[in-house]
């Protein structure tokens, strides 16, 4: 290394890596390249909250907001797998592997993990963490521009690391519930949801792990208001048992395509497995998570396509299931009369005076329901062409990206490379977390993202 310079020997200019989103994905592969720099590196995490670690789920203060993962499978090292387990005891010796941390714990895990790999990182790799909003990314001479509202920043490489796309409006929403916060477009918006605890009746679009968690936030006062949770299943997640599952890995085709039958096969395999060693259904669907991801990436569009419309719903309230403590809680709830769960979708929403006035269309009648207040929590967007927030809409229509074929996300090879409207593979563009969905399907959890943010630093390493 060069004393004066710091930077490495051979090496004068540094490349500059622009990772958009500071929530557990950017964080991940900005430490990596902190980690195994051998070259000089600036490396500017941006994100628009002033936040660089706990992203969306993990900033909840909420100490009832759980982690759905127990302890021993969290760490964010790929090569390390009891890292978080180890720091979780480095502060508290009585962590359980099976521990369901409070999220807002594992968020300050991230921002630690984050100071200590900037620290020991050699000192021709740095970190700048900037607050702003990336109002898009444009090129010039083939590299990178990162556009904000007032400035831009010329890099070398960009990691798209934004997040969920959530899934928009159910169906048109008059502007002027938005404005009032009769209407919350977003059930993250913490601040906005405490609004509601004054109130006495609210409806939750959507019935996922987003509205128990609202579901929590708004029954922790005994005077709070009646909840009630629609959606077009009527489904809500299961919870975990209190010990850890046992894996064991499903067998499918080692290479070549793999079919629906296949998939659904070695799912039936594992389930009679666990019922004959006197297991549980929920040791069968964790394990599946094992081959879930590289079956999909061999799957005919046909068959993923089917997957989604006919599996998807039963799959994820059995695969993303509430913590035990969260259960009891969310189920002591429903008990007590305080939320009210139903098939149903929203046919239309209008005001009504001080409240909104709803249509629900169930299996059987259309009802129209009064309540002060409804929060939308409608999960992942299905059409990215329509949904697609900036910069991932811009690079879409400019032909940076392309739409995978099932519209939830973006075309991007293994190693984490985008691939443009032709199909070709981007040099400057890469991409991990939710926007994987489409071609990764198993590419929302802690476990994908740390393998996914590991493989994109050594390939951008390895570029340099
Ligand atoms: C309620 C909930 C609980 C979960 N629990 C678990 C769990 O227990 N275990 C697990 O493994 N996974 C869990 N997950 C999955 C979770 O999505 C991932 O673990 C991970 O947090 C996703 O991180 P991310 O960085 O991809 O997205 P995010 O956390 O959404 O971060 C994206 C960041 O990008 C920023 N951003 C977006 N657009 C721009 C822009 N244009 N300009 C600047 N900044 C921008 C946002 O401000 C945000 O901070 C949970 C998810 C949810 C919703």
């Amino acid at each position: 290394m060069n004393e004066a310079t710091g930077t490495a020997p051979g090496r004068e200019r540094a490349s500059r890596i622009a990772i958009v989103g500071g929530g557990a994905s950017g964080t991940l592969v900005a430490a990596n390249l902190l980690r195994m720099a051998e070259v000089p590196l600036e490396i500017e995490l941006i994100d628009e909250s002033g936040d660089f670690g706990p992203g969306i789920p993990y900033r909840t203060p909420n100490p009832e907001h759980r982690l759905n993962v127990p302890a021993c499978r969290m760490s964010a090292w790929a090569d390390d797998p009891d890292h978080y387990l180890n720091w979780r005891r480095s502060r508290d010796p009585e962590a359980a592997p099976e521990e369901y941390t409070a999220r807002s714990i594992y968020g300050e895990y991230l921002q630690e993990l984050l100071e200590t790999a900037a620290t020991k990182a050699p000192p021709f790799a740095t970190l700048g963490r900037l607050t702003d909003r990336v109002a898009g990314i444009s090129f010039a001479d083939g590299r990178p521009v990162i556009r904000f509202p007032d400035r831009q920043l010329e890099v070398d490489q960009v990691v798209i690391a934004t997040g969920p796309v959530p899934g928009g409006d159910p169906v048109p929403v008059p502007e002027a519930l938005k404005d009032r916060g009769l209407y919350l477009p977003s059930a993250w918006d913490t601040e906005a949801v405490e609004t509601a605890g004054k109130d006495e009746e609210v409806l939750i679009i959507g019935t996922g792990l987003t509205m128990v968690d609202v579901a929590l936030t708004l029954g922790a006062a005994p005077d709070g208001p009646r909840i009630h949770a629609i959606s077009r299943s009527g489904m809500f997640p299961k919870t975990h048992l209190d010990r850890l599952t046992r894996l064991s890995t499903p067998q499918i085709p080692p290479e070549g395509p793999v079919s629906k039958r296949e998939l659904l096969g070695a799912f039936a395999e594992q389930l009679s497995l666990a019922s004959a060693r006197g297991d549980d259904w929920r040791d069968a669907i964790d394990s599946m998570r094992l081959v879930t991801g590289d079956a999909w990436r061999r799957m005919s569009v046909e068959d993923r396509r089917w997957l989604l419309e006919n599996v998807n719903r039963p799959w994820e309230v059995h695969r993303y299931r509430m913590a035990p403590s969260v259960g009891a809680a969310f189920h002591r709830l429903i008990d007590s009369g305080r939320v009210e769960i139903q098939q149903a979708r929203v046919g239309a929403i209008e005001e009504s005076g001080s409240r909104v006035r709803v249509e629900l269309v169930g299996p059987k009648r259309s009802e129209s329901r009064e309540y002060d207040r409804v929060i939308s929590a409608c999960g992942a967007c299905t059409n990215i062409r329509r949904d697609a927030p900036e910069p991932v809409r811009g690079l879409i229509d400019s032909g940076h990206l392309r739409p995978d074929d099932l519209l939830l996300g973006v075309e991007v090879d293994r190693d984490g490379a985008a691939r443009d409207a032709r199909g070709d593979r981007s040099a400057t563009i890469s991409v991990l977390g939710s926007l994987r969905r489409g071609v990764d399907w198993e590419s929302i959890g802690v476990t994908e993202l740390k393998t996914q943010s590991r493989d994109i630093a050594l390939r951008l390493l390895d570029q340099m």
